[in-house]
């Protein structure tokens, strides 16, 4: 589908009036001279710190009035970004969010458990208000107390569970370990907010036996709810009619043609609170160039492979964390579970990766071929470490994987 320029232009100026950040981010530019994509490409980034220096409200585009709500993205690193949304954009969320469920093959009969979590977080409210909006039965569990959710998730009959990746994970070795499998009437998963791996995806689906859709969104550009995978699973279709998507090199800023792997960079085409021109998610991803086998008129990006922030560098090589979730994807009778830690040994850099067995006797084996996998695809040597399954900490929202310890 071609873009029209148009469309793009006046969510530009839009921005360019109300304001005062990209104000003064465009000072300087003339606007309405910006007349193509060629000229829109020119337009500088705006990125989180930018936002983060705008605190409190420094983006907010409308008057007080027109506020009906915020939301503020995680503080973990500085102050947090706060994002005010006005009534529209509030109903427009609720509606790219019932998108999605219908696109996961969800409908008004569903019961849909959501377990992330509520308040400043755009998560679990995004969930809700999709839900109610489709006419689904809303069971809003928030994270937490694992006891009580799996006596919702039998009781209620629960058919769709809406999950980080990680506590979807937890809950299901839960249902395994206390053997209630068969009392579990989920059919799907919507699993969002961190990237996963095939392994943990097909660990997942077999326990629960159900289809899990990835959801994509940032709490900056509305919340999650932008992006979903089709029952084709071949990419997450984007509501073009609400974002302008651009892939960039992230090193250089230029627009890589479709299809090429880079940071993914949004423009809000709607957005009255908090527009965002041009915003750096640090996701790296593709437009995925051919229309979906399943007929939707919406584009496709592929999964979320990283963060342009979590490349890990070592001994002079560079990698991802995704290359090692598919590296042990092929290696069997490993867990979905890993962790990476790098440590400096009289002067070394040293890469320890710890690993679980399904089978702890199959130990020595597991080991071998994860150093060698490892030698081979990615080029480094290492050191590996398995465990018995269940012995890597399980987390109710993300995991965290890389622990580096370097001062050498
Ligand atoms: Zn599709």
């Amino acid at each position: 589908m071609t873009v029209d320029f148009n469309i793009i232009k006046k969510a530009l100026n839009y921005a360019a009036k109300n304001s005062g950040f990209y104000r003064k981010l465009f000072q300087g530019i003339d606007i309405g001279k910006i007349d193509n994509l060629k000229d829109f490409e020119s337009l500088p980034f705006s990125d989180k710190h930018d936002l983060r220096a705008a605190y409190p409200l420094g983006i907010q585009a409308v008057p007080d009035d027109k506020v009906v709500r915020i939301h503020a993205s995680s503080g973990t690193t500085g102050k947090s970004v706060i994002i005010p949304y006005t009534k529209k954009d509030v109903e427009d969320w609720s509606l790219m969010f019932a998108r999605c469920y219908k696109m996961a093959g969800i409908n008004a009969t569903d019961r849909v458990q959501i377990t992330p979590g509520y308040g400043l977080w755009t998560a679990g409210i995004g969930f809700q208000a999709g839900c109610e909006r489709l006419g689904a039965m809303a069971i809003p569990t928030g994270p937490g107390n694992t006891d009580r959710q799996l006596e919702m998730m039998v009781d209620l009959k629960s058919t769709v569970l809406c999950a980080t990746s990680s506590y979807a994970l937890l809950l299901a070795e839960e249902v395994n370990r206390r053997g209630i499998k068969d009392r579990i009437h989920l059919k799907r998963g919507i699993i969002g907010s961190e990237r996963w791996g095939d392994l943990m995806r097909s660990r997942i689906a077999s326990i629960l036996n159900i289809e899990l859709f990835d959801i994509y969104g940032l709490t900056e550009i509305y919340g999650p709810g932008i992006a979903i995978d089709c029952p084709c699973h071949k990419g997450m279709h984007y509501w073009n009619d609400y974002f302008y998507f651009e892939i960039i090199d992230p090193d250089t800023g230029k627009v890589l043609p479709k299809g090429e792997y880079g940071e993914l960079v949004i423009t809000t085409l709607k957005k009255e609170g908090a527009p965002l021109i041009r915003y750096r998610t640090h996701d790296l991803t593709r437009i995925i160039p051919d229309p979906c086998p399943c007929g939707s008129i919406f584009p496709t990006i592929d999964r979320i492979i990283g963060r342009t922030d979590d490349m890990i560098k070592i001994k002079g090589v560079s990698f991802y964390p995704s290359q090692i979730e598919s590296l042990l994807s092929e290696i069997k009778g490993i867990s979905s579970e890993y962790q990476i830690i790098i440590s400096c040994q009289e002067g070394k850099e040293v890469l320890t990766l710890k690993v679980e067995a399904t089978d702890i006797c199959a130990r020595d084996q597991i080991v071998s071929s994860v150093c060698n996998a490892f030698k081979t695809n990615i080029g480094i040597k290492i050191d590996c470490e398995c465990f018995e399954l269940g012995s890597l900490p399980r987390s109710e929202k993300k995991s965290k994987r890389v622990y580096d310890y370097r001062q050498c």
